[in-house]
């Protein structure tokens, strides 16, 4: 089992809850108390589950639960991490076509293009025809926007790392098939301003949330990506050569990282890691760098 984070302030108690949730054998739905002032979106964060997973699990019960109504007293079913990974991802998967949004009231085009990576005008040339007035930049609640490319909906706190964070000048951030899907917000900025950071023209993921990895993977949670290739080199060809050290200073001088594996360390919380299976999680990274908070 991981050590749990010690870093200070709101991410601690989502970091020990995961790990106790993650542990063999607990991955189970959990009950907790709504206290007076909590919100649904701080519960969901606080239990690494998401406030659509928590909606879900517990409307039966408590048939007037929304986004934005939540009373203190109840008791609400937190679902494992796990499912509510399967739920953002397998779930909502959808055609090779894209994804299909329904824009909800206060929804803004470049709010939607941000979520999603995708520019403004791509959006609005795949929705053209059906709804001419999104010319004008304008949408409609209740509309069904094609979003072009994107098999996976970004519940909110999700989204996808963007593919030209600096605009077409800046580092470019690209996937292995599938393996572009919607990770925790932060853990997106991260990856953006470490790339840049480490001054590499571009970097290649193989994997962002789920894909082949055990369910107690952070990979399941959104929090963890690997690194295959570095200025169009497979990171097993470049070792711990410069550049691959230098991806891998950038994320741990931009915040803790809970896991930073990669030929270049081998860190825990941005400290060397060495337990008794220290040779057998090097040999699992000679090929990428993994990176989880
Ligand atoms: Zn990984």
């Amino acid at each position: 089992m991981r050590p749990a984070n010690p870093r200070a302030g709101r991410w601690i108690a989502p970091a020990l809850v995961a790990a106790a949730l993650l542990a063999p054998g607990t991955a189970q739905a959990r009950t907790v108390r709504v206290r007076s002032g909590d919100t649904l979106g701080e519960i969901a964060q606080k239990h690494g589950t998401t406030v659509s997973a928590l909606i879900a699990a517990n409307r039966g019960r408590y048939p007037d639960l929304t986004r934005s109504h939540v009373q203190s007293g109840w008791r609400l079913t937190v679902p494992s991490p796990a499912s509510a990974a399967r739920t953002q991802t397998a779930a909502r998967e959808t055609d090779a076509e894209g994804y299909v949004l329904t824009v909800r009231r206060g929804m803004t085009l470049g709010a939607i293009a941000r979520a999603y990576a995708l520019s403004v005008e791509r959006i609005r040339k795949a929705n053209a025809e059906r709804y001419p007035a999104i010319r004008k930049g304008r949408i409609e609640a209740g509309w069904r926007l094609r979003l072009p490319g994107r098999a996976y909906a970004a519940p909110r706190g999700w989204r996808y790392i963007a593919e030209r964070p600096y605009g077409e000048r800046g580092v470019r951030i690209t996937f292995r098939p599938g393996a572009n899907r919607p990770v925790r917000d932060r853990l997106a900025s991260l990856v953006e301003a470490a790339a840049r950071d480490a001054q590499v023209d571009s970097i290649e993921i193989s994997a962002t949330t789920n894909g082949r990895h055990r369910r107690e993977s952070r990979h399941f949670l959104g929090l963890s990506i690997d690194i295959c290739e570095i200025d169009g080199t497979p990171v097993r060809d470049l070792g711990a050569d410069r550049r691959v050290r230098a991806v891998q200073e950038a994320f741990r001088r931009r915040t803790r990282i809970l896991e930073n594996y990669g030929p270049a360390r081998i860190e825990q919380n941005n400290r060397p890691y060495r337990p008794s299976n220290y040779n057998g999680i090097r040999l699992q990274h000679v090929n990428h760098i993994h990176i989880a908070l």
